[in-house]
């Protein structure tokens, strides 16, 4: 079966069994990684195209992937397939008095916003894993990220797309423009769908000005309830944050800051109001330890957040645990009293809990660890559902389903709705080659 990889691809095939293992998994290694045929590395939107049609010939699941940062099993290969790489697909457009950027997916974020800096322009959305993390994964993830708050996920940013469906069709979907209203939106159909639906080949995406001045702090509060009730209270105050993001003291520990609740809060300012925004912010109940002024020494502030990640995988495995990490919102108006109920239902269980996040929007990444008791857990996980939905949030504000919360999303959406998403993937991909299994 492979015979027409290795003709198609050549070099740009690669089924060395211990490389194509690097490929199976997701930054959490989560679900269950399967030994896949290789990894195929397309350079061009022809070779996705024929890449599909032998899919479906074949019979082959075909596993898409950017950088894999993925955190809920979503980028995983579980099945004997392909995985297909768009690490080599980085061609990047831009076009400063249109304020787009026309992108291959394989392009980082992180480098589309050094190119972008020489104009004064900024891709605003920005997940911790900028550094890693490719546009087409970001998209097929609906990723959001640290200036969430002020800015929204990647769903707000994306105009255009080129996908190849799982029927091997070339869809152009949106526009160019900034407007558009050109049918059904299939555009956000896409954003979010983990590779399910079709293969992002290019993506259009709406640019923003780099904030010309920016004050930010970082502050330490005893109390995780204290610290967001101030993000609340800012919001309120008039001030609307950049970033509000924070870690707890047990991980703030671990990544090198001091062992308590951080706040880093970042406000974009109209010049000539700095000083009332600072007035604002010294009403904070917290202890402000460092204060930044400018864009990018405000991104070197908030530099230790990005850890958040590292911290709590550091302290499950001290606790030789495996870490399981969460991603559910809630209202901004009730985040203390999700922040109580989830640290009451982790003691019920017996289990950990750290805590951290995209406080501004009300996104909270709790994570715990289990040592192969994964009951435990999930039924941890349950309470966390129904704490969140009690509250009129969502199971996964920026993560995605992929394998780890279709038990969830069944739980938030309900069956009748569940059916139309099979509906939808049938239509876009009959043969499930598609990323099988994610999702649904
Ligand atoms: C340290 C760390 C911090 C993180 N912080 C955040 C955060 O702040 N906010 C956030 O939203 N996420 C965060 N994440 C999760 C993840 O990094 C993001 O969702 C990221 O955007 C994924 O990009 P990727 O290139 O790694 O995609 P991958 O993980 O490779 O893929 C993501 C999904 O898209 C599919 N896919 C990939 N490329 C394509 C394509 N071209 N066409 C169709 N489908 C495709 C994959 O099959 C998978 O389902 C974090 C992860 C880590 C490890």
């Amino acid at each position: 079966m492979s015979s027409y990889l290795k003709r198609e691809f050549g070099d740009r095939f690669v089924e060395d069994k211990y490389a194509a293992a690097l490929y199976a998994r997701d930054a959490l290694i989560s679900g269950a990684a399967a030994r896949i045929l290789g990894v195929v590395f397309p350079i061009d939107e022809s070779e996705v195209v024929k890449l599909v049609k032998w899919a479906i010939e074949t019979k082959t699941p075909l596993f898409p992937q950017g950088s894999a940062t993925s955190l809920s099993g979503n980028a995983a290969a579980t099945a004997p397939g392909v995985v297909v790489s768009f690490e080599k697909m980085t061609k990047l457009e831009i076009h400063p008095t249109d304020a787009i950027a026309i992108a291959q997916p394989g392009v980082r974020i992180e480098e589309m916003n050094a190119e972008l800096s020489r104009y004064g322009l900024l891709f605003p959305v920005d997940p911790g894993s900028a550094k890693s993390a490719t546009i087409g994964g970001a998209i097929a993830n609906g990723a959001g990220g640290m200036r969430g708050v002020k800015y929204g996920t990647i769903r707000d940013w994306v105009l255009g797309l080129r996908v190849v469906t799982g029927r091997g069709d070339l869809l152009r979907l949106g526009c160019r423009t900034h407007k558009c209203r050109n049918g059904y939106d299939l555009v956000k159909l896409f954003i979010g769908s983990e590779g399910t639906l079709g293969l992002i080949t290019e993506a259009t995406v709406k640019l923003a000005p780099t904030p010309a001045s920016v004050i930010a702090i970082l502050a330490y509060y005893d109390d995780i309830e204290t610290l967001v009730e101030d993000v609340a209270a800012v919001r309120t105050s008039g001030v609307w944050p950049l970033f509000a993001e924070f870690v707890d003291a047990p991980t703030a520990g671990l990544i090198g800051l001091e062992e308590r609740n951080a706040l880093f809060l970042g406000v974009d300012v109209v010049q000539g109001a700095e000083e009332w925004v600072l007035e604002k912010l010294s009403k904070i109940r917290g202890d402000i330890a460092q204060t930044a002024r400018g864009f990018q020494n405000a991104m070197k502030l908030l530099e230790p957040r990005r850890k958040l990640f590292y911290g709590q995988i550091a302290a499950a495995r001290r606790d030789g645990g495996i870490l399981v990490i969460e991603d559910v919102a809630v209202p901004v108006s009730k985040l203390p009293t999700a922040v109580k109920k989830l640290k009451e239902a982790a003691t019920r269980r017996g289990l950990p809990l750290l805590l951290g996040g995209h406080v501004g929007d009300g996104n909270l990444h709790p994570a715990t660890w289990h040592r192969g008791d994964f009951d435990r857990v999930k039924k941890f996980l349950e309470d966390m559902a129904e704490i969140v939905l009690e509250l009129g949030g969502t199971i996964s504000a920026e993560h995605g389903v992929g394998l780890l919360k279709r038990e969830l999303l069944a739980r938030e959406v309900g069956e009748g709705v569940l059916r139309y998403m099979a509906e939808v993937k049938k239509l876009f991909d009959p043969h499930n080659v598609l990323n099988p299994g994610k999702v649904l």
